[in-house]
């Protein structure tokens, strides 16, 4: 798995910084100004290059994909983990990916300041989807019901490259194999201008003026001083809906969760009670329990593929509902680096976990549609073990170390 590393200067005072890939909340070491890195849409990088100083660069685009990848299958789901570049323009003509080159240089935001001519991404992000999920389903058997991408990263990768009498790969500063001159002159009639600025927003609270608080990988920031939760939106700090649930835990860790609410077609599971039947519960419904709503409950935080889901089903299976109070809870609490839409994404994956029998989800799944109408974002308190933490009510426990190691995916 590779997180790499990013160079870049302060927007304040200009100094020299390195970032990992997932940064998100930004402190200079020097002038200790703070900010949130943002882009558009996704970001994107170019690789440094070792060509003659006399040479133009041409640019050429890669997209790159890591991120957790399910599949559907009667009676199962499989799961992967996936991290790679491919061409973002079909060519026989550059090499068809990066390989490992983006591990081991140090990248750079491909903005105005980085000279070159970048050719024009043929592929769009949802073709890249497309091309993944063909690739990886040669090896499935058939049918797939359904599949999701959920966690993952996507950004674009610009390789160097120059034209002399042949086609020269700018890092190596050796011929591409197949290179073409005509075909890259042909592609450089459509070449762009590295006009994709980072957008860096003040970590200010912008309910009382404090200065929010994260992890650096962060996705939503908090204000110490007016508890208040914000997160990025369309190039400004929003508030958050947060609740948490009250503990006599001595010293808990909280765990983010976003607790969503949706309109499913297919399966009646808009109450608690149509959970009880649907997955199949060994309790009987209360009164008061038809009118109580259905709530997913999914993990606002990066885990292996493999305990991702079973967290998710667990949670939702469980509905906590006693003691939510509005606002943050007072102690330990793990970042969110989940966002919300990757949780949207995975609400169909989610019901396999526990509607029973499992052939009637299978049976509905291609057919079934979630909309997601409502959300937020709860704190959860967990007993911490020496190697766990652990919900002894619900009868699950996540291991420490699977946590940890989620920060590279
Ligand atoms: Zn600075
Ligand atoms: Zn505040």
């Amino acid at each position: 798995m590779t997180n790499f590393i990013i160079e870049h200067q302060c927007p304040q005072c200009g100094a020299p910084a390195e970032l990992e890939e997932t940064d998100r909340l930004f402190r200079c070491g020097f002038c200790r100004t703070a900010s949130y890195l943002s882009a558009p849409s996704f970001f994107r990088y170019v690789l440094p290059h070792n060509a003659p100083q006399d040479k133009e660069l041409v640019y050429f685009p890669y997209w790159r994909f890591k991120g957790m990848l399910f599949s559907c299958l009667p009676g199962q789901i499989r799961n992967r983990f996936v991290d790679l570049s491919q061409q973002a323009i079909s060519s026989d003509h550059f090499p068809f990916s990066l390989g490992f080159r983006s591990q081991t240089q140090k990248l750079r935001f491909a903005t105005s300041d980085i000279h070159g001519r970048f050719l024009k991404p043929e592929l769009p992000k949802s073709g890249l989807i497309d091309a993944l999920n063909d690739r990886f389903n040669a090896n499935l058997p058939k049918p797939i019901l359904h599949q999701a991408q959920v966690g993952e990263t996507i950004s674009l990768l610009y390789a160097p490259f120059y034209v002399t009498e042949k086609v020269i790969d700018a890092i190596l500063n050796e011929p591409v194999d197949g290179g073409s001159t005509e075909e890259t002159e042909k592609l450089l009639q459509e070449a762009q201008s590295p006009n994709w600025p980072i957008q860096f927003l003040a970590t200010l609270c912008p309910h009382c003026g404090w200065d929010l608080n994260g992890e650096r990988d962060a996705l939503i920031l908090y204000c110490q001083n007016c508890q208040s939760v914000w997160w990025p939106k369309q190039g400004r700090f929003e508030r958050l809906p947060t609740v948490y649930e009250k503990t006599s835990l001595q010293s808990p860790v909280f765990l983010p969760f976003w607790r969503i609410q949706a309109d499913i077609t297919e399966l009646p599971l808009s109450s608690y009670a149509d959970l009880i039947r649907t997955a199949n519960l060994p309790r009987v419904a209360q009164p008061g329990d038809e009118e109580r709503p259905f709530y997913f409950w999914c993990p606002a935080f990066k885990v292996h593929p493999k305990r991702f889901l079973a967290i998710a089903g667990h949670l939702t299976a469980a509905q906590p509902r006693d003691g939510l109070e509005t606002g943050l809870p007072q102690g330990d609490m793990h970042h969110v680096n989940l966002p919300l839409q990757e949780a949207v994404e995975a609400l169909k994956l989610i019901l396999t976990e526990f509607v029973r029998p499992r052939k009637r989800i299978d049976d509905i799944l291609s057919a079934l549609q979630i909309k997601a109408r409502r959300f937020l974002l709860a704190y959860l308190p967990f007993e911490e073990g020496p190697h766990e933490l652990v919900r002894a009510d619900m009868r699950l426990a996540i291991s420490k170390s699977t946590l940890n190691h989620a920060h590279n995916l």
